[in-house]
């Protein structure tokens, strides 16, 4: 098999997609796996702190990736043609020969390689990413989703000057200062949580009339003196204005315009799946967007599957590396009959 071909591709180096590649290479060490995206680029890597993994007390989310990226630099091993003499090792005959297969390449690859585009081929699939052209016989699209940007007005205008997509990342930043968050899900509610240790005060604009995070977030944010948590609030009546920096931001609860005066707006939204690098593929879809998957995760195109978020999946590590791992096993079991 050449260099730029594959058994298996994986789109997508999160959590998700990481865990398809153990998987799928401790089933079976002889196929060629190659994984697309940046491990250090996923969400775990760059927000989170995950406390819910069974068996992990707490570890800072950039920790755990660097762990996954180790496990699998580490079950890529090669073999060289080695002599081995009496002189190394009792018992075995001298100048025995271990006979092994030399790479040239891993095995299992991480590609740090973005994909532009995937479409049918003769073998399978080809793949154009930012680097090189690939053939592959599988795919596993484990890209995630991605997060809701240009949707609020005046948040264009000011990115970098007030306004942020990771209250994780830059909340320090705003110490003492009152800032507003806006989002659903437990990424917002610990989002919050985290910017109580800095900031002022806190207000909460949910979308829905309810957050949708878990019960022990809720309780702490309700209990948080310094945060406001402020239910239906219409995305498109939001409106962040300033001179140079961010200043106030005005919002609609039921029929009055609301202002509030303050330093910060983080952003915390998801977006739809963004399903454009195989939009030629005619992958069938749910109503909400998401892909279609059978049991097994396969898709209605043979040889293509999909794992985590990007189905529909809960939105939970222990979850998305349970989906991850599963559909490496069941790609594995597709490939032993083609
Ligand atoms: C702030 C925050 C805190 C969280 N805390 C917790 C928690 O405590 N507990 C918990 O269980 N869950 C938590 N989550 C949820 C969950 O852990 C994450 O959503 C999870 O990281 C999703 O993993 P993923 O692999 O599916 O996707 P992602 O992490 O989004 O990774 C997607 C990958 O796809 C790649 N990619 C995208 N497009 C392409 C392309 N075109 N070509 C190649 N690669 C591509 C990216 O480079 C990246 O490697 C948290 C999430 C956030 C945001």
């Amino acid at each position: 098999m050449s260099n730029n071909n594959c058994d298996l591709a994986i789109i997508g180096s999160g959590l998700t997609g990481l865990s398809a590649a153990i998987a799928a290479y401790c089933k079976n060490p002889d196929l060629k796996i190659k994984l697309f995206g940046i491990p250090f680029d996923s969400n775990t890597a760059k927000k989170g702190e995950i406390e819910n993994i069974p068996g992990i007390n707490k570890i800072v989310g950039v920790d755990f990736i660097q762990q996954l990226v180790e496990q699998v630099q580490s079950l890529n091993l090669e073999f060289t043609q080695e002599k081995i003499s009496s002189e190394h090792m009792d018992g075995i005959p001298k100048e025995t020969i271990m006979e092994g297969i030399k790479q040239d390449f891993p095995v299992l690859d991480i590609t740090n390689d973005m994909v532009k585009f995937i479409s049918s081929s003769e073998k399978g699939f080809n793949i154009i990413t930012e680097q090189q052209s690939i053939e592959t016989k599988s795919i596993i699209i484990a890209t995630g989703l991605p997060e809701l940007k240009h949707t609020i007005k005046g948040e264009d205008k000011f990115v970098h000057k007030g306004v942020s997509h990771c209250a994780v990342c830059d909340g320090a930043l705003f110490r003492g200062k009152k800032v507003v968050i806006i989002g659903i899900g437990n990424f917002v509610a610990r989002g919050a949580l985290f910017l109580r240790k800095y900031c002022r005060k806190i207000t909460l604009l949910c979308p829905n009339d309810n957050l949708e995070c878990d019960k022990r977030f809720l309780r702490k944010l309700e209990t948080s003196s310094n945060i406001k948590i402020k239910y239906n609030i219409d995305l498109s009546s939001i409106e962040i204005y300033g001179n140079q920096t961010v200043e106030g931001l005005r919002y609609q609860e039921e029929s009055e315009i609301k202002e509030l005066s303050l330093n910060g707006v983080f952003i915390e939204l998801k977006d739809k799946p963004d399903l454009s690098i195989v939009s030629d593929l005619n992958i069938e879809k749910t109503e909400e967007g998401f892909i279609k998957t059978q049991v097994n995760n396969s898709t209605n195109i043979k040889g293509v599957f999909a794992a985590g978020t990007i189905r529909g999946e809960l939105d939970y590590a222990p979850v998305l590396m349970g989906d991850g791992y599963k559909t490496g096993l069941f790609v594995i079991d597709y490939l032993k009959d083609i």
